[in-house]
């Protein structure tokens, strides 16, 4: 089966067809039509074989997160996802595994009514790069940038899940089956939280998608911003299966490692109330961590100075 062959069985069909796609899959380039006015944003991550995801992850998996580290990358800018393209490098054409692949990224690409327009397919070592682009909101994208002195901020979800997947399935940390079974779901098929993200936006001074971990990743609305932050560790959101292992995990997962895919934002004071609000009938909803403060971040844990470790994932030191 050639790469054409590939294209017409596995990447034609799927079933969102946006009646904002002239012309999609097929052609020299796509065609998309966005409403009059508006901006896009457009966000693209790539994924190597073994160093975005274990050599052994499951293809439905491999899809699946692609795609979900730009939904979040759009998320984060409080947008609304559209269109995808698809750059894949494959090793050989395995029927199989890019069906489980389509199915984990049609899934997700479903769910959020986003389209796959076009992409390229070459043969390599495994490599997936998704290109996700977005329609703005009316109000602007939320930015790194808007973090004020005294803003508070939040997180959703739960994070150090995705890293507690990685060290369980490594054999650092001892867990249940079912506890297993959670953060390996996490890891696996993190959900990107656009519709939190656009219903927080219209308050949010800054915000960042947690890819490299809340310590990095905050430190980068910090350094957009100028400012600084004080975290109150005892905050920081953590899952049941997770508080289960923080004797042995310690709160560093948490903090330090990335791959959950949750939202970090900040919020003026006087917008709280409106914020936790709009966020509350929101799945996985939201929770306050601590506030912008000084020029550094600060950790604190019971009142303490807290330090941590890891500074996030680097791939060039
Ligand atoms: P060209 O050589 O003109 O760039 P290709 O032969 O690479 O075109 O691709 C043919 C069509 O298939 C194009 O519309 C392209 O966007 C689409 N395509 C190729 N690979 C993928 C893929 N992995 N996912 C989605 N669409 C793809
Ligand atoms: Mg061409």
């Amino acid at each position: 089966m050639d790469e054409f062959a590939v294209i017409d069985r596995h990447f034609r069909q799927q079933r969102v067809q946006r009646d904002d796609v002239p012309l999609g899959i097929g052609d020299d380039a796509a065609v998309i039509r966005p409403p009059a006015g508006r901006e896009l944003v457009v966000t693209t991550d790539v994924l190597v074989n073994g160093v975005h995801f274990p050599e052994d992850t499951a293809a439905d998996a491999v899809g699946h997160k692609a795609l979900a580290a730009s939904l979040s990358d759009v998320a984060a800018m409080g947008a609304e996802p559209a269109w995808a393209t698809l750059g894949l490098t494959l090793e050989r054409v395995d029927e199989a595994w890019l069906d489980s692949f389509c199915a984990g990224f049609f899934n997700l690409a479903t769910a959020h009514d986003v389209q796959l327009v076009g992409g390229d397919t070459t043969r390599g070592p495994l490599c997936v790069a998704v290109q996700v682009i977005g329609i703005a909101n009316e109000a602007g994208c939320l930015t790194r940038r808007g973090a004020r002195e005294n803003d508070l901020i939040y997180v959703s979800g739960t994070l150090g899940d995705a890293a507690l997947g990685l060290q369980s399935l490594g054999g650092m940390i001892v867990a249940s089956a079912p506890d297993r079974a959670w953060f390996a779901e996490r890891l696996q098929h993190p959900s990107p939280r656009v519709a939190l993200g656009r219903a927080v936006a219209p308050y949010a001074s800054a915000a960042i998608d947690i890819s490299d971990g809340l310590a990095a990743d905050l430190g980068h609305i910090c350094a957009a911003s100028g400012v600084g932050a004080v975290v109150e560790v005892e905050r920081v959101p953590v899952s049941d299966a997770y508080r289960r292992c923080l004797s042995q995990a310690g709160w560093e997962p948490a903090l330090g490692f990335g791959d959950d895919y949750e939202l970090c934002f900040t919020v003026p004071p006087e917008d709280a109330r409106r914020v936790e609000q709009a966020a509350a009938t929101i799945a996985p909803g939201i929770t306050r961590i601590g506030r912008v403060s000084g020029d550094a971040i600060q950790w604190m844990h019971n009142g303490k100075p807290y330090s941590i470790r890891d500074q996030g994932y680097r791939h060039f030191r």
